[in-house]
């Protein structure tokens, strides 16, 4: 079985082929600057050359097509024919409260992306783009929609209720969503397997910290928490975004600042977190390395940053009532031995103990970076397009259909 696997942003395309009996990606492609004339398209096949080119590209349907008239081009020949692909799986952002799980994409699934879209205009847009794209040049190939907020439609009401007027949550849907959900969904099924624990036993914190980054609370394969809410701007402090703050300070600056309500969540978006900080870049690798130089504010943002996630690992293990492992993932938790040290600094008492010389060993790949007589602290690269290719495998299987 071939499964095509596509995650559409504003502005860029990534598409991942997989053969699922053997779990290789066949080929995968980048397209950057989507909308530019000179946009950036790279493509890798599997134990082949490279190849990339600028060209351009004015749409998704353009880069769509683009990838797929590549896969079966001679040349490269991961494809002899486009009926080789069995399904696509598409990476949406918001599945609102209506989609607990993956779903097979019909007109009804199409028209709930798109109302959607109002609480994810910069990722549910671009994916039905790329749904839509899919289904004119791949007509008779079955599509699938992966949700990233499905994960976390376990969350009690508890959890996901915020402390408004209730009729603000029945009028306008005002709830804890969650993001991220793909990705903590399959490292959380990775430590389970590494583990050689059933998940349905385990109580689980999964960080993943990114350029965006959020902490989940799983037990028993469910998520009962997550540090993102109704956008992904709640919770820790990110690459721009300012997480956590007293909602007052909005008004506040708005007043101050004279600006409009457009310009304050794109400044919330775009100009705070550890850039806003650090007044150095979003990017961890420069702020540490600044920090090593010893520039105040580059410490200042790493120390809130790592403040935040043991905030959240804190809370969560309180209301998990115990922790069985603790996960890293994405570009900082997979990568900054520093980070995770710090981040793990005195929860000796919860049984979580680094080891520092597998922490700073320099591999990658799963790994468990704790001292022998610890709980597992874990290391899982996360592979959100393996696990919507999952899914979609998954849905393909089931005649019968939750959302038809
Ligand atoms: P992601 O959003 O998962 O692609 O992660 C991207 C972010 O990971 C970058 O902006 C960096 O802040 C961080 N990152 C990646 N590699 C490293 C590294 N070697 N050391 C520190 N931070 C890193």
């Amino acid at each position: 079985m071939k499964i095509l696997v596509t995650n559409c942003g504003s502005s860029s395309l990534k598409c991942k082929l997989f053969d699922m009996e053997s779990g290789k990606v066949l080929a995968k492609s980048v397209v950057n600057k989507i909308g530019n004339k000179a946009a950036e398209v790279k493509l890798i096949f599997w134990e082949k050359e490279e190849f990339s080119e600028t060209a351009a590209v004015e749409s998704h349907d353009k880069a769509l097509k683009l990838v797929i008239k590549r896969l079966t081009d001679k040349e490269c020949s991961v494809l002899s024919s486009l009926e080789e692909i069995d399904a696509v799986g598409h990476r949406v952002v918001h599945g609102g409260t209506i989609f607990k799980g993956p779903a097979l994409v019909n007109k009804r699934v199409k028209r709930a992306i798109e109302k959607l879209i109002k609480l994810a205009p910069l990722h549910n847009g671009p994916a039905l783009k790329g749904i839509k794209a899919c289904e004119k040049l791949l007509p008779d190939v079955p599509q699938v929609a992966v949700f990233d907020t499905a994960f976390h439609q376990t969350l009690p009401r508890h959890a996901y209720l915020y402390s408004i007027p209730y009729e603000f949550y029945e009028k306008y849907k005002i709830r804890k969503f969650g993001f991220h959900g793909i990705s903590h969904k399959y490292v959380s099924i990775r430590a389970s397997e590494l583990l050689g624990k059933p998940l349905k036993k385990l109580k689980l914190i999964t960080c993943h910290l990114g350029n965006g980054a959020s902490v989940c609370a799983i037990k028993g394969g469910k998520s009962i928490d997550t540090s993102m809410g109704f956008t992904p701007l709640e919770g820790l402090t990110m690459g721009t975004r300012c997480g956590d703050i007293d909602p007052a300070i909005v008004a506040f600056i708005m007043e101050k600042e004279q600006m409009t309500v457009d310009e304050v969540g794109d400044f919330l978006n775009r100009k705070c977190g550890v850039l806003g900080l650090s007044g150095i870049s979003n990017d961890f690798r420069d702020i540490e390395r600044e920090a090593f130089k010893g520039s105040k504010r580059a410490v200042i943002a790493l120390e809130v940053f790592i403040y935040d996630v043991k905030r959240y690992i804190g809370a969560y293990v309180g209301i998990l009532n115990g922790i069985d492992a603790l996960i890293f993932t994405a570009g900082l938790g997979e990568n900054s031995p520093l980070v995770r040290s710090q981040i793990c600094k005195n929860l000796s008492y919860l049984g979580l103990e680094i080891d520092p010389h597998k922490n700073f060993e320099l591999r990658e790949g799963e790994r468990i970076i704790s001292k022998e007589s610890s709980k597992p602290i874990m290391v899982i690269p996360t592979d959100e397009e393996y696990m919507v290719a999952l899914d979609t495998k998954q849905v393909l299987k089931q005649p019968v259909r939750s959302f038809a």
